[in-house]
């Protein structure tokens, strides 16, 4: 029980410890992507942004200097119908004049030509453009606006109009013309000058916000400075990570439930074996060993089996790991051994060569406690020691000193004794070698390899060699196709044991197969 809970403890934390594991690195990659996504999100913005400005000027000079080429009377009608045509077209554009010398004759738009009369340009460039900042002189019912003209044309433009950037959420965003903040969305963004900051991506961690700055220049040094706070990560993903790790701990808790559920499990699968055990209910079935070349049947591998009261039966494979942990396994080894001598006794006595194949489990190998139990069993059935032989697998053979005392004692009183599952485990023929053994049995799956590819197909050819180095007998498991006999019998393996010949018999139906098995050898010796 104690064990149990600890078992559990352990298990509970491992699984807190995996989903905040989950938790915490699904919040990073989140985050990361999250700010990369913002990075993006800011770049695009100053970019689409300049880019829009820029495309605005340079069609505003091309305007202008197709007004220039335009073959009619200036400041006729026709001529300002046509200027009044495209400043009303495009909602940035305020004004459009026309000027002789130093002097704006006439103009159409928002602004009548004798509104407008800025003295100096700010900058007249090589490019014959010349540019009039927004500054008071410049302003028209409240906005004030930035002029440029080119060769005998003018533009007033709203700059408040360039920087036309939609819905912008909690974003900021502002327009440089030679270094002279024309417009910002909010009007009063906070922001800082373009020549504070290098071209591109900026993280001011200080502020805990990306800044973009993104520069161009066709006819205008233009820059555009776009901001994007990080915070935005949380408000985004909160519910998203809230139910993440929700749904963790439920699983969480759905591990624990269902470890705690198996634990139980396990433990009343144990509390009911030992009940099977106490009332000598644990069945035994017997599987034929045979001689490869007569056919014979030298003996059989005694095999527990656990029918519960409902019928089912449950494998060895299954119960022999619970048992452990319960501490039952040296009561099943002998619960097998009264019911092989109860069921068998008459044949074992009647054919002295006859042996039946009893499988030791580690615990069984600890002290002589078991060794003085067979004895009294095999004493009271009146069975020769020599009947019963003992598998003992590579697993038990740890605990090598006393394993080692043990297993000489058995063979001095008669037992034989077989290596199972043998190449399974670690062992080696020098550690072999320390061992009196009798017999080797050849596990199943290298049995199962023989004439396919498989690298295994090569171990049992050294097995066999090993056995035959030791001068030991050997026996193969799991043999289920004649081939495996033939190649077997080429190779000098002795014996067979596997559903060719026989699944695992009831006593009485071993008894039938054995004594058909005899009598044949019998017919055919006659
Ligand atoms: P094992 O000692 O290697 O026993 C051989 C297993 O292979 C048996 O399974 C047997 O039914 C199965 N087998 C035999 N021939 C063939 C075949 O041709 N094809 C296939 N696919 N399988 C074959 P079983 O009876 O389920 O036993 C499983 C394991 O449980 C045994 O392996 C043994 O390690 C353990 N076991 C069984 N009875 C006892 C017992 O009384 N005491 C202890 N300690 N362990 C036992
Ligand atoms: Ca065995
Ligand atoms: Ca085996």
């Amino acid at each position: 029980m104690q064990r149990r809970g600890k078992v559990l403890i352990g298990f509970s934390l491992g699984a807190f410890a995996g989903v905040v594991l989950l938790f915490t690195s699904t919040t990073w990659f989140l985050y990361t992507e999250s700010l990369k996504a913002e990075e993006q999100e800011v770049a695009n913005l100053a970019r689409a942004l300049g880019e829009r400005t820029e495309r605005i000027i340079v069609e505003a000079r091309e305007m202008l200097d197709a007004f220039n080429k335009f073959p009619m009377e200036r400041c006729s009608k026709e001529h300002l119908r046509a200027m009044h045509e495209v400043a009303v077209a495009h909602p940035h554009i305020r004004a459009i004049g026309y000027w002789r010398a130093a002097e704006r004759l006439c103009g159409v738009g928002f602004i009548q030509g004798v509104a407008l009369r800025p003295s100096r340009a700010d900058r007249i460039y090589e490019s014959g453009v010349i540019a009039w900042w927004p500054k008071p002189e410049t302003e028209i019912g409240g906005v004030q606006l930035f002029l440029m003209r080119y060769g005998e044309h003018d533009v007033a433009i709203d700059p408040r109009m360039l920087l036309e950037a939609g819905p912008m959420q909690d974003r900021l965003a502002g327009l440089w013309v030679e270094n002279l903040r024309m417009a910002a969305t909010p009007w009063n963004a906070e922001l800082p000058s373009p020549d504070t900051l290098s071209n591109g991506l900026t993280v001011d961690h200080e502020n805990y916000r990306l800044v973009f700055r993104y520069s161009l220049g066709t006819i205008f040094p233009i820059d555009v400075v776009a901001i994007e706070p990080i915070g935005r990560f949380w408000s985004r993903y909160e519910s998203a990570l809230i139910i993440a790790a929700m749904l963790g701990l439920l699983l969480a808790a759905l591990w624990i439930y269902a470890i705690s559920r198996y634990s139980q499990h396990r433990l009343s699968l144990a509390t009911e074996l030992r009940e099977t055990l106490k009332r000598n209910k644990l069945q035994t079935q017997y599987q034929p060993v045979v001689d490869l070349i007569t056919d014979r049947c030298v003996g059989a591998e005694a095999l527990a089996r656990w029918v519960r009261e409902d019928g089912e039966t449950i494998s060895p494979d299954i119960f022999i790991p619970v048992a452990e942990v319960a501490g039952l396994v040296p009561d099943i080894t002998l619960a097998v051994l009264k019911t092989t001598l109860s069921d068998l006794g008459k044949l074992l006595q009647e054919f002295s060569d006859l042996r039946i194949n009893l499988n030791l489990a580690p615990e069984d190998l600890e002290s002589e406690k078991f060794g003085r139990a067979m004895s009294e069993y095999l004493e009271q059935a009146n069975v020769p020691t020599s009947a019963i032989k003992l598998e003992i697998t590579e697993r038990a053979l740890v605990n090598s000193e006393t394993s080692r005392s043990l297993i000489r004692a058995f063979r001095q009183r008669g037992h034989e004794v077989a290596i199972d599952d043998f190449g399974t485990g670690y062992s080696s023929l020098s550690y072999l070698e320390s061992f009196e053994l009798d017999t080797l049995k050849i596990d199943k799956s290298f049995v199962d390899a023989i004439g396919t590819d498989a690298v295994t197909s090569n171990v049992i050819g050294h097995v066999i060699d090993m056995a035959k180095s030791l001068g030991l007998d050997t026996v193969a498991e799991g043999v289920e196709t004649p081939e495996q006999v033939s190649w077997l019998v080429e190779h000098k393996v002795n014996y067979g044991q596997g559903y060719l010949f026989s699944k695992p018999l009831t006593a009485s139906k071993f008894h039938d197969f054995f004594r058909s098995h005899r009598e044949r050898r019998r017919r055919k010796r006659r």
